[in-house]
């Protein structure tokens, strides 16, 4: 037996869900890539997107997912032998990284903690080592996707001025824009990047990249550029050349819809609604913890992320359960532990298309799955759930 027909509700942190609005735009028959619509859809597009991550630079988007953002950003500002700074917090810098390795950058790695922030302290150290400013570029991720770690980005910057150092300050914030604050100049953040799958509602396929004053200055310098990533190149006239070849027609016309929902809806609300929704799902796993199995992976409250909560599974539960459960038994699709938490956690994902019945349909059904497999946890996840939001959410 089981609960599940009708629609199938995915609650993992990337890709999200599409809303219907976004795929709407996208249903049309295929258009001219000369003129007319599309045309005036890539000039607002990259005119708005420098206003999503708060910069008076300039945007770039690409036919690409995460990975190509990322590569795109390494290309334009570095050249072989450069060292980059890797602040490792979970996965996904890491990962960076490695790409920066792979394109001929030499990577140096900030071993951080897989359940905390990345310490400032410690990088304002490792920065005051570096006399000589070998150490060209910092990557670091805004939110960590695989341990639910938010970055203070802020607070890294503050630690790179009190070192006097000069390094670029380059932000993954592929699971956190459009989720939580991010005030790239403001903050002193000279590239950042992000894909459409996540925060942005969209299908996996489009990549951005944004780039402050110094980061174009460094552009002009830059030994790894290549012809489909090169910045220049795509500052050319015409509208074939934004692309390097063909526009990516049906995703410009879901990033249109898209930004213009997200505007709609005014970003300050977009993060108000991300921070409650989160705290209810907090609310929740923090009663679950109670049975001694569940355990937020990150240990400070306030370094968990807007848009995506980790849960460890102790004492021999088998996570794979309690998912098989949601989906098979449920219609609702939990993310799974990957990298070093592969087999041992759950993730929530509470980021973009989510509302207050989305999150808490699914941690009623993740309660249901407690329950129904015996894994021994506090009851009353979701009351507390619905508690948080009736005290946060004003009538
Ligand atoms: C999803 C994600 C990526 C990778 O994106 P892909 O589209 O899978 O290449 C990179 N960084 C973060 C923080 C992510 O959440």
């Amino acid at each position: 037996m089981t609960v599940r027909n009708g629609r199938e509700f995915l609650s993992i942190p990337g890709p999200t869900t599409v809303p219907d609005e976004i795929l709407a735009a996208m249903h049309r028959p295929a258009v001219d890539i000369y003129g007319g619509e599309l045309v005036g859809i890539t000039e607002s597009s990259l005119e708005e997107l420098p206003r999503l991550f708060r910069t008076a630079g300039r945007a770039y988007i690409y036919i690409g997912n995460g990975h190509g953002a990322w590569e795109a950003a390494l290309a334009n500002v570095l050249s072989a032998g450069d060292t980059v700074l890797v602040l490792e917090s979970g996965r996904f810098a890491a990962g960076w990284g490695l790409m920066a390795e792979a394109m001929g950058a030499g990577i140096e790695t900030l071993t951080g903690d897989q359940r905390r922030a990345v310490d400032p302290a410690a990088l304002e150290a490792r920065l005051r080592e570096d006399k000589d400013g070998r150490i060209k570029a910092i990557l670091v991720v805004q939110v960590d996707t695989a341990s639910g770690v938010a970055n203070d980005i802020p607070a890294l910057r503050r630690a790179i001025d009190a070192a006097g150092h000069g390094a670029l300050l380059m932000v993954d914030a592929i699971a956190s824009l459009a989720t939580m604050p991010f005030e790239m100049d403001e903050w002193g953040v000279d590239v950042a990047v992000t894909c459409s799958q996540k925060g942005l509602m969209m299908p996996p396929g489009l990549s951005f990249v944004a780039a402050g004053k110094k980061a174009l200055a460094a552009h002009g310098e830059a030994g790894m550029r290549s012809r489909y990533w090169d910045w220049t190149a795509r500052e050319g006239e015409l509208h074939y050349e934004k692309y390097c070849g063909t526009p990516p027609v049906h995703m410009l016309y879901g990033l249109r819809r898209s930004l213009d929902m997200l505007f709609g809806e005014g970003l300050d609300n977009v993060f108000t609604r991300h921070r409650l929704l989160a705290g209810a799902v907090q609310a929740a796993v923090a009663v679950w913890a109670e049975g001694g199995v569940l355990e937020f992976n990150i240990t400070e409250a306030s370094e968990r992320a807007s848009s995506v909560t980790t849960v460890l599974m102790n004492g021999g539960h088998d996570p794979a359960r309690l998912l098989d459960y949601c989906r098979e038994k449920c219609g609702v699709v939990l993310g799974i532990g990957i990298g070093d938490l592969g087999g041992q956690a759950f993730r929530i994902a509470h980021m973009g298309h989510v509302n207050a019945p989305m999150v808490l349909g699914t941690l009623g059904v993740t309660e249901t799955a407690l329950a129904a497999l015996d894994i021994p946890h506090g009851k009353g996840g979701v009351q507390a759930a619905i508690d948080y939001l009736a005290r946060s959410v004003a009538p």
